[in-house]
């Protein structure tokens, strides 16, 4: 079975008129992901050993995801299963407990089929640096996926699962998106509990999905916005985003970043000109806003010192001791040195040693704290951006996804320095303030995706997955009209 062209609703629907048993549907995509494992998009392949009677009882009319197959990011703890966050470090831990969204997708009745690979700690933009080897672009093997979500983003733009989670710090889900030709869902802020989720960088680190469509992604975002008691920086912004995915406000304006537009080259200002005029057609506003190029050139850098410096501090209890891979040594300085040396790869070393730069005594004013004043300016920035609109476009990718021969300069520490090397990184943006951003498909070169991204006022999901609604009608009639050309 491949998902390509299958929602969430299509495969209830076949379920539920008896064209489809759950027996069926599970070992169809069970021997899918076994066929592909040599991918290396997954670290773990779970087989459901349950009878087919008792598949077959996790059907609920009532509820949309029941018997929906699934893979979750490896740093998302799952109960008795492997969860090694894509490090060797945490290879042999098998957490006690569910992460929160692991219940909630439990509570719905879906079908766990797989823990998706990732760049090591989800520090990377690649699928290169997981520990258990390269995850490449489905289409192309010669090309990046993306990351750090690159075995969920493989997964479902492969057709093998109806959808896959991921986690996002910087672009994660919506970058891999861009270059993989599907959906990638962040949320705001705090929608979906962090709690048994390994972090990256806690006041970056948000998670969201992978699908093929922004229905399902509404669907999904039905059943995991939940306050969490468990995770201090949780919200409540439950909201019936499903049902009323069509309604997206006549009055709805959009906005573009003047500053952002001149980078592009050509033929890509054109697609993105066009679309605007197209959305104009619909009766729509969209207007060209000014932001601030000083601050939009300081993104790159604000990020790298805010989460690397997170970054070292959350993973100070990968030591050796507790849990995980251990070396012995002569004492526990020693184990813990010996042990963080042969278990972390070269990027999480880098971003390690950069962020206690940071955190030095000496250091933490002039460079930590400054970004995060810098952080704030943007944000507040953001704030006078929504107050003159209510969807905002950024790029989530000026081209399609970059050769691994092309790779140096795609992460985000080692890139160099030219004018408008920003543009690469705007998606951050969302993570600075936490507001909801969702990738979709937009065009093809070569047979290559190119995503489009959208953003809302934090707390404004459901306008963002509206308009994303109505965008994806756009471009996907659009197509069809340019095929008759
Ligand atoms: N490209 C970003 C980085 O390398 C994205 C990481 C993320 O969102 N987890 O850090």
């Amino acid at each position: 079975m491949n998902f390509k062209n299958l929602t969430i609703v299509d495969i209830h629907n076949k379920i539920k008129n008896k064209e489809l048993k759950v027996k069926d549907l599970v070992d169809s995509v069970y021997e899918n992901l076994k066929a592909e494992f040599k991918s290396n998009f997954l670290v773990t392949l779970i087989e459901n050993k349950n009878s087919e009677k008792e598949l077959q009882e996790l059907f609920d009319e009532n509820k949309l995801l029941s018997a929906i197959p699934y893979v979750t990011k490896d740093n998302i703890s799952t109960k008795n299963i492997l969860t090694t966050a894509g490090s060797n470090i945490l290879s042999n831990y098998f957490p006690p407990y569910d992460a929160t969204i692991t219940e909630h997708l439990k509570n719905e009745h879906t079908i766990l089929l797989g823990k998706a690979s990732l760049d090591e700690l989800g520090m990377g933009g690649t699928g290169l640096f997981g520990f258990n080897g390269e995850v490449r672009h489905p289409k192309d093997s010669e090309r990046i996926a993306g990351g750090s979500s690159s075995g969920s983003a493989y997964a479902v733009a492969a057709g093998l699962v109806p959808f896959a989670t991921g986690t996002d710090t910087g672009d994660s889900i919506r970058k891999p998106a861009s270059y993989c030709g599907i959906v990638g869902f962040k949320p705001t802020y705090g929608s979906i509990s962090r709690y048994g989720v390994i972090p990256y960088a806690p006041s970056l680190d948000h998670l969201g999905f992978f699908t093929n469509s922004v229905d399902d992604a509404a669907i999904l975002s039905d059943a995991t916005f939940k306050h969490d008691p468990k995770d201090f920086t949780s919200i409540n912004n439950e909201n019936e985003f499903y049902k009323n995915i069509n309604n997206l406000d006549k009055k709805t304006k959009f906005g573009f970043l003047k500053s952002v537009l001149k980078y592009f080259k050509e033929d890509l200002k054109k697609d993105y000109l066009n679309l605007f005029e197209k959305i104009k057609a619909e009766g729509f506003e969209v207007i060209e806003i000014d932001f601030d190029e000083k601050l939009l050139a300081t993104i790159p850098a604000v990020y790298m010192m805010i989460s690397f410096s997170e970054g070292v501090s959350t993973h100070a209890n990968l030591d050796g001791i507790n849990f995980g891979k251990r070396e012995e040594g002569k004492d526990y300085k020693d184990i813990m040195k010996k042990t963080r040396t042969k278990n972390f790869g070269n990027t999480v070393k880098r971003r390690f040693t950069i962020g206690s730069f940071q955190l030095k005594k000496e250091n933490q004013e002039d460079l930590l704290l400054r970004s995060k004043k810098i952080r704030r300016l943007i944000i507040e920035e953001l704030t006078k951006v929504f107050n003159q609109i209510d969807i905002l476009f950024l790029p989530p990718s000026l081209d399609v996804a970059p050769t691994v021969k092309n790779i140096l300069g795609t992460d985000v520490e080692e890139r160099g320095d030219h004018d408008g090397i920003w543009v690469d990184d705007i998606l951050e943006l969302a993570n600075f303030n936490g507001m909801p951003s969702i990738t979709i498909p937009f065009i093809e070169k070569n047979n290559l995706p190119i995503g489009i991204n959208i953003n809302a006022k934090p707390k404004n999901d459901l306008q963002v997955l509206q308009a994303a609604k109505f965008l994806e009608n756009l471009i996907k009639n659009s197509k069809r009209g340019d095929s008759h050309e």
